[in-house]
């Protein structure tokens, strides 16, 4: 139990997993397939997070914890969901229901109802719409913005940057009658000015990736996922809800982070799609 934060031993006392999820489905195009889980792989890991004894909290307790606010109850984690699958409607949020379960869904506005041919998903994604949208909000869910055209935004110019982060949130305060507050990055990437443009444009938290824990020490302008992907494996999702496998945020930007994002910028410029979607 000595491990140090940061490290891969475990399980880290105060070690929070904020879970990313993409779509649930058994049949997915092969654009999202490595990042979907079938929805009995679903409802066994719903099952494997509330009988390892955590407490599922909506992402707002994990960002007021890291504000100073009310700590967080012991053992905690959180649900997160990205890009607006319709099968969040059909499939993940009767699961949730029934486990009494919190969550947040971060939606790309562009491709609400599939959007347009050449929305930021391929053509004939099935993407939810903005009745469905409306349903979700009212059951409880927390909808949160993801940009409308999922770039990179760390790539991005200023005024590209500014509408992807600013518009997006417009349109769901639209659709849903009320304004949103939680962001989270396409593809996790983030950099300085991108967080600056984040809390300029209101939003009042940010989730990345990063592939750690979370953490009341954690940014609430980067707060660190555990992706869930088609391969993550049933000992690899047990640890951690004990609280291991991976490190624990807050730790500093790596330089392959640094390294990574040069890479993605010449990517970006050859347009090449879907290269890292999460
Ligand atoms: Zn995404």
């Amino acid at each position: 139990m000595a491990a140090v934060p940061g490290g891969r031993e475990g399980p880290v006392a105060g070690a929070v997993p904020v879970f990313l999820y993409h779509s649930v489905a058994v049949d997915p195009p092969s654009w999202i397939a490595p990042f979907t889980v079938s929805p009995r792989t679903f409802a066994e890991q719903l099952g494997m997070i509330v009988d390892s004894g955590l407490r599922v909290v909506p992402l707002r307790s994990l960002v007021a914890a890291q504000r100073g606010g009310e700590a967080l109850p012991e053992r905690a984690a959180v649900l997160t969901f990205d890009d607006g699958f319709a099968d969040f409607r059909a499939t993940v949020l009767p699961l949730l229901v029934r486990w009494r379960l919190p969550a947040t869904l971060y939606v790309t506005t562009g491709g609400l109802g599939g959007g347009p041919e050449d929305g930021p998903f391929p053509p004939g994604s099935r993407m939810l719409s903005r009745g469905q949208l409306g349903e979700l909000d009212a059951a409880g869910v927390e909808i949160g913005g993801h940009t409308r055209t999922h770039p990179q935004l760390d790539v991005l110019p200023g005024g590209p940057l500014r509408e992807e982060v600013g518009e997006c949130g417009r349109e769901l305060a639209d659709v849903l009658g009320h304004e949103v507050t939680a962001f989270a990055y396409p593809h996790g990437y983030s950099s300085r000015a991108v967080r600056a443009r984040v809390r300029e444009a209101g939003w009042t938290s940010a989730a990345a990736v990063r592939e750690a824990f979370s953490s009341a020490a954690d940014d609430p302008w980067r707060i660190a996922r555990l992706m869930v992907r088609a391969d993550t494996d049933r000992d690899r999702f047990r640890e951690w809800t004990r609280g291991a496998g991976a490190p624990v945020a807050p730790f500093p930007e790596g330089v392959r982070t640094k390294g990574w994002r040069a890479y993605r910028r010449t990517r970006a410029r050859l347009h090449v799609p879907y290269e890292a979607i999460a």
